[in-house]
């Protein structure tokens, strides 16, 4: 929770156009600006300066977060032109990067505003842009070459550095296709390795497929598993397979 500081644009700025807006999109910039004391106050009253060209809705640094415009209200960020989806569409936000600053901590504060507003006004993470969508600028220059994990960092689901790795307990035996069809934990066990080595036995079904039970599209995963890893691609599960899928997935 970092507090949002409303120190908006004035209106009589050529850089606060006014153009109504309802945000489908967020886009991310970093300041470029690496020098010291750079951080959201010294750009809150950069774009508050009357010849300031340029405008966003949010700066954000290590320690506060200012806006700049109002939600409902476009700014020129993006670099798409006067009716260009990123300038009309899009809440920009920049992400200082200054020398004295704490860039990760930044980051984090960055996230939980994207969250807060992705939420307020339903814009799906795939919206969430980098301003490099838009013109080709090379911006966030900081993020892009992290930007899915940047983008994971918003919902909180990339928590996986701090995970033990997870383990799939495998059967010992051998499961094949019968009639009936094999069911159980034992089944559910091997699915579940098939899938977490991307052998989903149905990806358009409900959970990957992965029912504890062996029917033929989970023979057909273990089949294919067995293709592209050297094995004899019988569909048979067996000492081999397990073998395979726990060196694949260790
Ligand atoms: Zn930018």
């Amino acid at each position: 929770m970092v507090s949002i500081k409303k120190d908006l644009i004035p209106k009589s700025n050529g850089n606060r156009p006014g153009y109504a807006m309802n945000p489908d999109f967020i886009t991310i910039h970093n300041t470029s600006n690496t020098d010291k004391g750079a951080d959201a106050k010294m750009h809150a009253n950069y774009v508050k300066q009357p010849d300031t060209a340029v405008s966003w809705h949010f700066t954000v640094d290590d320690s506060e977060i200012y806006q700049h415009l109002p939600l409902n209200e476009n700014g020129w960020h993006a670099g798409d032109g006067t009716n260009g989806t990123g300038n009309r569409k899009s809440i920009g936000i920049e992400i200082c990067e200054n020398a004295d600053g704490d860039f990760d901590k930044a980051v984090k504060n960055a996230q939980w505003l994207i969250k807060k507003l992705m939420k307020d006004y339903h814009i799906p993470l795939d919206r969430v842009v980098p301003h490099k969508k838009w013109s080709g600028k090379n911006c966030p220059d900081r993020l892009l070459n992290s930007w899915e994990s940047f983008k994971k960092g918003i919902t909180g689901s990339d928590d996986s550095a701090n995970k033990a790795p997870k383990i799939y307990p495998l059967p010992s035996g051998i499961i094949k296709l019968t009639t009936p069809y094999t069911k159980g934990e034992k089944v559910t066990q091997v699915q579940r390795a098939l899938a977490a080595a991307y052998f989903y036995p149905d990806k358009h079904a409900k959970n990957d497929g992965i029912d504890g039970i062996y029917g033929p599209k989970t023979a057909n995963a273990v089949k294919r598993f067995q293709t592209m890893n050297g094995l004899q691609a019988d569909g048979i599960y067996g000492p081999k397979t397990k073998d395979k899928l726990e060196a694949v997935l260790s």
